[in-house]
């Protein structure tokens, strides 16, 4: 072994010196101005045996680094530490300048084991997929949100042991029910290590529904879930019209309702207003608590702006909060866009954060359009735009156009729905999340150097918007 990597053990390593070797591997996979300006910013600050520390500058900057270039990072730090190595992220709080891991913040600090990133499909239904950004603490209450959100901290503290079960909560697109149903996830388990949990959303369960019967395991699928102890299915319109998933979820409700199990579910709409899914189901849905979240008033849309700049660590004026908060009405999810969108702008070089660049995010911002799209919709309108068959897009064809619509539809599915890398994998013929990193940054590369293509995915996107509105 004496070749030049191992002379380094002369030099005893460090931080610094391990990180630089991580750098050299990942900077010819990247274009420069990512590495420039995702990768310089990155601080390496402790090595413990195999294990090596950095630290990024903020939430925003994580979650970027993580969704996209989580696989570069940990393969760079698997060949330069060995096979056991491993990568721990923290997050700098911009008050104290101390990265949170000193501040006894556990929450904040975000571990990641790559070994956890690959899965035993087996063990996929265990896996409670609850997201622990999401919490009640961090959830603002309101009027608008107060019924589902007390009802849901009452399951919280006693899943399946309160009246509100099912609990169903409905309303428009971005007023925080998924935040609110993880918020139950997290507090469950919390309280008791040992209750199965199990978050997953509608069209994911579909897919895995068709899954286990392709390959034959559909009595395993119903057991897992008939074994949890609270279900929590999102946006369960998307069920519609399945039939055959709609019979074996009634199977699995029966079951964990007869059994006194939690089961939470979320819905666009009213449960009398889903169509295609049938009676006997709806009036399940109505045998808890049916309770909707409203668009936030004024003083909850400025108390949430206030908790998330803090969070992004950004910092804007009161009348900068107020000239948001008025203009931004009807929906939360676009008052974090237009903090996302500000902290990239400072990120890509602006230096400051003015009243001018504020009204223009937020112009930005107010006039893209509201809508709830799903994968399938997106891959239709990709396949018929460019004229293939939608079926071969979950084949295994590596044929240039097939292969072309497939990369544009994982792209814009993660562009335009909430859908996690690994659901979108699935939607493409169970391929993994590397895949979909891969194919968003290809066409990123592309819309970001050629016009056509980036006038190409703006009128797919148009069509799928005119088409969901
Ligand atoms: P929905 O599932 O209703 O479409 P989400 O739960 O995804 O909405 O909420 C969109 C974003 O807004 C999330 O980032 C969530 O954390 C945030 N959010 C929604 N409601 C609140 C609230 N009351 N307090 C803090 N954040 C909220
Ligand atoms: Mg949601």
């Amino acid at each position: 072994m004496l070749n030049s990597q191992t002379s380094a053990h002369s030099t005893p390593r460090d931080a610094d010196s391990v990180w630089r070797e991580c750098l050299d591997q990942i900077k010819p996979l990247v274009p420069a101005m990512t590495f420039n300006t995702w990768f310089l910013p990155i601080k390496p600050i402790a090595l413990k045996g195999d294990s090596l520390t950095i630290q990024l500058p903020n939430n925003f900057f994580y979650d970027w680094i993580a969704e996209r270039y989580n696989s570069h990072i940990n393969k760079s730090v698997k060949d330069v530490l060995g096979e056991n190595g491993l990568i721990d992220y923290v997050i700098v709080n911009e008050e104290t300048k101390e990265p949170f891991m000193h501040t006894q913040q556990p929450a904040q600090r975000i571990m990641v084991d790559p070994s956890s990133l690959v899965q035993e499909e087996d063990d996929e239904y265990f896996e409670s997929n609850i997201n622990n950004k999401y919490t009640f603490d961090n959830f603002i209450k309101g009027e608008s949100n107060q019924l589902a959100r007390a009802a849901a901290y009452a399951i919280g503290e006693n899943p399946g042991g309160t009246s509100f079960n099912p609990l169903f909560i409905y309303g428009g697109v971005g007023l925080g029910k998924t935040h609110l149903i993880h918020a139950i996830g997290n507090a469950v388990m919390q309280k008791d290590r040992s209750k199965r949990v199990h978050y997953i959303s509608a069209d994911r369960f579909t897919v895995k529904f068709v899954e286990a019967i392709q390959e034959n395991k559909k009595q395993q699928f119903t057991g897992q879930f008939q074994k949890l102890d609270v279900l929590i299915i999102d946006d369960i319109q998307f069920l519609a019209g399945k039939e055959k998933t709609l019979d074996e979820f009634f199977l699995i409700f029966n079951t964990l309702h007869q059994s006194g199990k939690q089961i939470v579910l979320t819905s666009d709409r009213p449960p009398k207003d889903l169509i295609g899914i049938n009676d006997r189901l709806i009036s399940r849905f109505n045998w808890g608590l049916t309770t909707d979240v409203q668009p936030p008033d004024f003083e909850t849309r400025l108390a949430i702006l206030n908790k998330k700049a803090d969070s992004y660590n950004i910092r804007l004026t009161g009348d900068m909060l107020d000239y948001i908060a008025t203009h931004i009405t009807s929906n939360i999810r676009e008052l974090e866009g237009v903090l996302l969108k500000l902290l990239a702008k400072i990120s890509f070089g602006y230096s400051d954060i003015n009243f001018d660049l504020v009204k223009k995010v937020v112009r930005e911002i107010s006039t893209t359009k509201k809508v709830n799209i799903g994968i399938d919709v997106i891959t239709k309108v990709v396949c018929e735009h460019l004229k293939v068959d939608e079926k071969k897009i979950r084949d295994k064809t590596r044929k240039q156009e097939i292969v072309e619509a497939r990369q544009i539809a994982m792209y814009l599915s993660k562009m335009m729905t909430n859908s996690t890398l690994k659901m979108i994998g699935l939607h493409f013929g169970g391929r993994d999340h590397s895949t979909v990193i891969h194919a968003v940054t290809e066409i990123e590369n592309q819309v970001n150097t050629s016009a056509r293509s980036k006038e190409m995915i703006e009128e797919i996107k148009n069509k799928i918007e005119l088409l969901c509105s």
